[in-house]
């Protein structure tokens, strides 16, 4: 058996550990050596390059020489999330403790499902969970009434999916007296029907689908101008729908959408939830981080009066992929996905204290995410975390105001969290017609990459191409902005 195979109390193990350990973070290092989000090679280049390596040959070729092989091909063609020239998505850099907090974590390699194969990551996970519910408002206080919980998951679409799961097996029970989990969907389930924006997020439709319920049970809502619900179009599509006997369940607000960053009023939303006897659920995927703010917190909303909240780690609170979690207002909502298995979470482990939180998830062996979310908010505190996610949504609005005042772009909306959309205008004279526009604005996403290592969003706005900025990045500045909106005026 070869040697140093894991990280055990012998000291030729622990030496081979940091041996490994430090040479991969000097390879690293020694990587980032400019300030470009990505190299620019083609797929095609990168797929020769990747190519050549035999990637299970007969003998291995040890750690010395594969590093040799990630210096050489893969570390110099990542992109760079970190770099203030990458803004195309909703993808974050990740704050450098959080990184360390990634190599204890698959270092320890423990697993959430159950107390024995996570003690300490268990009650972590436990109390970053209630510190998280007290955050978006849900009570805590089992003596006041309805205590919430929640689970990490792997992201939002996993944390969409749990909260729309939840809703329909709560609908199913409450309205209908039917046991999803015993019997499977009711007769009438092709004519339930989830409402959400037009602009949501995909997860809806996947969502849907995968619960048995298809694409055709989501309505999509209208939005307004400023991209957010349409609260009129919502409840006469509804009212049409419970005339011609179809059967409303959940409705979902989108908190921060994936290219605007406009937020549906959950105020309004809950109301007709009541009226019908519908889960409110928040897509907050992106949103959630406006809870870490000291001047915007408020524009997400009251987010306590929704049924169940997914919270995206991964996207504004700047952590490494992938860390979200779903909360729910009611822990007994939960209900839907425990089971139990005589190895894993025996219910006499529950009557003794001991937590096994398989019983509030999708998966069943599960990363120690929340550990992330714990070093992150103690390292920054509240201020420290708060003026990253202001700086971001200052960057966004400072744009929105340049774009708006110049003729040569046209912004779709004001933004309310730190994304911005639009199109460059054509500096001809002449009338152009709005493909050569597209084109225009599609010319300048793929030289930026290619030629300048800079990574930009592109999306369709009313049928037509538009560039997006996505503004995660706190060490953006007005300057910087400045001089690509005019790299981007110079490349038309
Ligand atoms: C990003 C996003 C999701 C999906 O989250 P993942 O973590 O990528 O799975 C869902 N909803 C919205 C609004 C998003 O922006």
């Amino acid at each position: 058996m070869e040697n140093n195979i894991f990280l055990t109390s012998n000291p030729s193990d622990k030496d081979a550990y940091k041996s490994i350990m430090t040479k991969t973070v000097d390879a690293i290092v020694d990587s980032v050596n400019d300030s470009r989000a990505y190299a620019g090679p083609t797929p095609q280049v990168l797929g020769s390059q990747v190519g050549k390596y035999e990637i299970f040959p007969s003998k291995g070729i040890g750690f010395d020489a594969l590093l040799a092989n990630l210096k050489e091909s893969i570390l110099p063609n990542f992109l760079r999330t970190a770099s203030t020239d990458y803004m195309a998505h909703l993808h974050s850099p990740a704050l450098l403790e959080t990184i360390a907090s990634e190599l204890i974590l698959s270092t320890f390699n423990q697993s959430m499902d159950s107390w024995d194969q996570s003690p300490v990551a268990t009650e972590v996970e436990v109390a970053v969970v209630e510190k998280l519910c007290t955050m978006y408002g849900y009570n805590m206080d089992s003596s006041k009434g309805i205590i919430g919980d929640g689970c990490f998951t792997s992201g939002g679409s996993q944390s969409n999916l749990t909260g729309i799961a939840l809703a329909r097996d709560w609908f199913c029970n409450k309205t209908l007296h039917h046991d999803v989990k015993k019997y499977g969907l009711p007769e009438n389930y092709r004519k339930f029907r989830l409402y959400t924006s037009e602009i949501s997020h995909f997860s809806m439709e996947k969502s849907a689908h995968l619960l048995g319920l298809g694409y055709n049970s989501v309505v999509k809502v209208p939005v307004d101008k400023y991209q957010k619900m349409d609260i009129t179009a919502l409840a006469q599509l509804v009212a049409k729908d419970v005339a011609e006997g179809n059967i409303p369940f959940c409705l979902v607000a989108t908190i921060g959408t994936t290219d605007y960053g406009s937020i549906d009023s959950v105020s309004e939303l809950r109301k007709i939830a009541d009226t019908y006897g519908m889960w409110l659920h928040s897509d907050a995927a992106y949103g959630s981080g406006l809870v870490l703010s000291d001047i915007y917190k408020n524009r997400m909303g009251n987010l306590s009066i929704c049924d169940s909240i997914t919270v995206d780690f991964h996207k504004m609170f700047l952590l490494p992929i992938s860390c979200s979690a779903i909360l729910i207002k009611n822990s007994s909502h939960f209900e839907p996905l425990e089971l139990h298995a005589d190895y894993l979470n025996r219910e006499e482990d529950e009557e003794d204290g001991y937590t096994n939180l398989v019983g509030k998830s999708l998966q069943t062996t599960r990363r120690f995410d929340a550990l992330k979310v714990w070093v992150a908010f103690q390292v920054r505190g509240q201020e420290g975390m708060s003026t990253l996610i202001n700086t971001c949504i200052d960057n966004a609005l400072y744009v929105y105001s340049r774009l708006d005042k110049s003729p040569d772009f046209s912004p779709v909306t004001k933004p309310e969290i730190s994304s911005v959309v639009f199109r460059v205008l054509s500096k001809k004279e002449e009338q152009v017609s709005e493909e050569e526009i597209d084109e225009l604005n599609k010319g300048i996403r793929r030289s930026l990459i290619h030629e300048k290592g800079i990574v930009i969003g592109q999306t369709l706005y009313n049928g037509l191409v538009h560039l997006k900025f996505t503004l995660l990045n706190p060490l953006l500045t007005h300057e910087k902005l400045d001089s690509l909106l005019d790299l981007i005026l110079s490349l038309r």
